[in-house]
């Protein structure tokens, strides 16, 4: 039985014609950690008690300069005392960032790849060959998507239900369970594991921020390997808007409109994109009258110390301060 950790709840309320008749809330799993995303806690969470428990030395993982998952592997290898090694694509310039000079305070290794030899991370030959360079070292993919993180995902569902239930001893007014959970995803690992760890007629959205039509083909086949008495309930939307990490205009807008109207800051990356499908569903009427969502804010903030310029030159230094505001309350 896995610990769980306690979820805040808040409710939102937004300025949208259609939205009136539906209750919304966020689950605020980026609350968990301070700094480290809050979906990569559950998922490297099992992969970590894996490691310690079978005498591995390190972790070693992929990801780019400025990746959510890397960052949240520095800050729990170190919390639960074992090393960490890093193999980020791109120049050693990057080493700089605020995502990894958080790394490195946090003790973790980097290894600068170039984009070519980066494109290998899922060769066999290759992973063998980093293998022998570190013989006692757990490899894990990018993003950590793997049947363990999987499972420690399921539990995210669970955590969210207890919250409710909670919340409900206090709040009467709030129901027992929401009817939807929404979460954004990139490997889909996430997804899958709420999707596993659900209640009865509970149902998942999974948004997928990548224009990556095999996701779907992807979760089926693991679902189906993973069967359980009830069939899987979820839906997969696109939520790619012009691809991975493309902040836009349109986008910071919305950002900083679903700031102003819920005080929440969103990441540009992930639960932006999200939160900004579900409205555009809201505005179609695709949801049921008195239906009960509830948002996963998966985390993702410590990505937008590598945007300040972006942010600005699209929106301006007042729109900084807003985020940089925001994130400092965080
Ligand atoms: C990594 C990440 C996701 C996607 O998780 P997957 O398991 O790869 O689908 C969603 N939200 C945030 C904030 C993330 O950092």
């Amino acid at each position: 039985m896995q610990e769980s950790y306690s979820i805040p709840i808040q409710s939102i309320e937004l300025v949208c014609s259609k939205a009136y008749c539906l209750h919304m809330s966020m689950a605020r799993v980026d609350k968990v950690h301070t700094l480290a995303s809050g979906n990569k806690i559950y998922k490297l969470r099992p992969i970590i008690e894996y490691a310690k428990a079978n005498n591995f030395k390190q972790i070693i993982s992929f990801g780019g300069a400025y990746s959510n998952h890397i960052h949240a592997l520095a800050l729990m290898a170190k919390q639960y005392g074992i090393e960490a090694i890093a193999l980020i694509r791109g120049e050693e310039k990057y080493a700089e960032n605020p995502t990894l000079s958080d790394a490195q305070n946090a003790g973790m290794k980097l290894e600068f790849v170039s984009r070519q030899e980066y494109k290998k991370r899922d060769d066999v030959g290759y992973l063998d060959d980093l293998q022998s360079r570190y013989p006692q070292a757990l490899l894990i993919g990018e993003g950590g998507n793997s049947e363990l993180a999987i499972h420690g995902c399921a539990q995210m569902a669970r955590d969210i239900n207890k919250s409710f239930a909670q919340h409900r001893q206090r709040h009467l007014s709030i129901q027992q369970q929401s009817d939807i959970l929404t979460v954004a995803c990139g490997t889909g690992a996430t997804a899958m594991g709420l999707i596993t760890g659900l209640a009865d007629k509970q149902s998942l959205i999974a948004y997928s921020v990548l224009k990556d039509d095999s996701l779907h083909t992807k979760m089926e086949s693991f679902l189906n390997k993973n069967k359980s008495e009830k069939p899987p309930q979820y839906s997969l939307q696109k939520a790619d808007f012009g691809g991975y990490a493309k902040l836009d205009k349109p986008m910071l807008d919305f950002i900083l409109s679903w700031l102003e109207q819920t005080d929440i800051l969103l990441d540009p990356i992930y639960t932006g994109k999200m939160c900004r499908r579900v409205v555009q569903q809201i505005e179609a009427g695709d949801f049921t009258k008195g239906q009960f969502i509830t948002m996963i804010h998966s985390g993702g903030l410590q990505g937008w110390r590598g945007m300040q310029l972006r942010v600005e030159s699209l929106a301006g230094v007042d729109a900084w301060i807003k985020i940089q505001d925001s994130l400092d309350e965080s």
